[in-house]
């Protein structure tokens, strides 16, 4: 599933590309997991840019005339991935999306279909707004501070990782991350939220930034292109001091890296490191 970093790396790979773009043409595939809710002419001489992202969402401003003309929401789903296509082949059974150009089209791949492409007026109305309604904050955004975190963890009785999973805290912790994170800062994942310290939720924000921030640097860097769904994850993960390495040494105290299914998930973290 691609995550936030593989979103965040696909709205740099589009964002410069496309801001200006003139829209001349939209092509649907097989359903995706919402309608595009307008008629797709309602997209065509539209002005494309810049590109935002809000949780696994990106938001493709459109505008007319240096007046907005809403915009398309785009998720990812299980298994998307877009491209920009400067010369794109013919569209293939898994391509279900084409916003045709005068930069090139960009194309959404999705073999599953749970991906979305929608059209809303604007971020704050709907469809858009509902969407996005429960999303957590932005973990890069610098006003969202630890005290803040502590705050919102204090509401909550359910164990730490699955606070971190539903994404309404703070977005962008998925499995990988959240087990990470949670080992980096030392507090086990079955903690319980509301009894985390101030100190250790300061621990556990610096650690999801730096987790995310590790695999957006590796998913900018060891990618060509942004199209790969696992890039930036995959990459992470291949450095990662728990996550899938049950059995395996902790890399800071040597005791074997323990698994459990939390909410259906699977979690790896260190008795010896983590405490509740
Ligand atoms: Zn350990």
């Amino acid at each position: 599933m691609p995550e936030l970093p593989e979103v965040e790396v696909t709205r740099q790979g589009i964002d410069a590309p496309l801001r200006g773009a003139r829209v001349q043409a939209v092509r649907l595939g097989k359903p995706l997991r919402w309608p595009l809710g307008c008629p797709r002419e309602r997209l065509v001489g539209a002005e494309v840019g810049p590109v935002a992202r809000r949780g696994k969402y990106l938001w493709l401003a459109l505008s007319r005339a240096d007046r907005p003309a809403g915009g398309l929401l785009m998720h990812l789903g299980m298994s998307g991935s877009l491209s920009l296509l400067t010369q794109p082949p013919a569209p293939g059974p898994h391509d279900h999306f084409d916003l045709v150009t005068d930069r090139g089209t960009l194309r959404l791949v999705d073999p599953r279909r749970f991906g979305a492409v929608v059209y809303a007026p604007a971020l704050d109305r709907p469809p858009a707004a509902k969407l996005l309604a429960r999303l957590g904050a932005e973990p890069f955004d610098t006003a969202f501070t630890a005290q803040h975190l502590h705050q919102a963890l204090r509401r909550r009785r359910s164990p730490i990782k699955a606070v971190l999973l539903a994404g309404d805290v703070v977005v962008g912790a998925g499995n990988i991350y959240a087990c990470e994170a949670l080992h980096q800062a030392g507090i086990h994942p079955a903690a319980r939220s509301d009894r985390i310290s101030a100190p250790r939720a300061a621990a556990l924000l610096a650690a999801v930034r730096a987790t995310l921030a590790r695999a957006l640097a590796l998913g900018g860097s060891t990618l060509r292109d942004f199209t790969d769904v696992h890039g930036a994850s995959g990459a992470f993960q291949a450095e990662a001091a728990v996550y899938g390495r049950e059995g395996l040494p902790c890399p800071r105290c040597g005791r074997p890296v323990r698994r459990r299914v939390q909410a259906g998930r699977s979690t790896y973290y260190c008795a010896g490191c983590q405490s509740r």
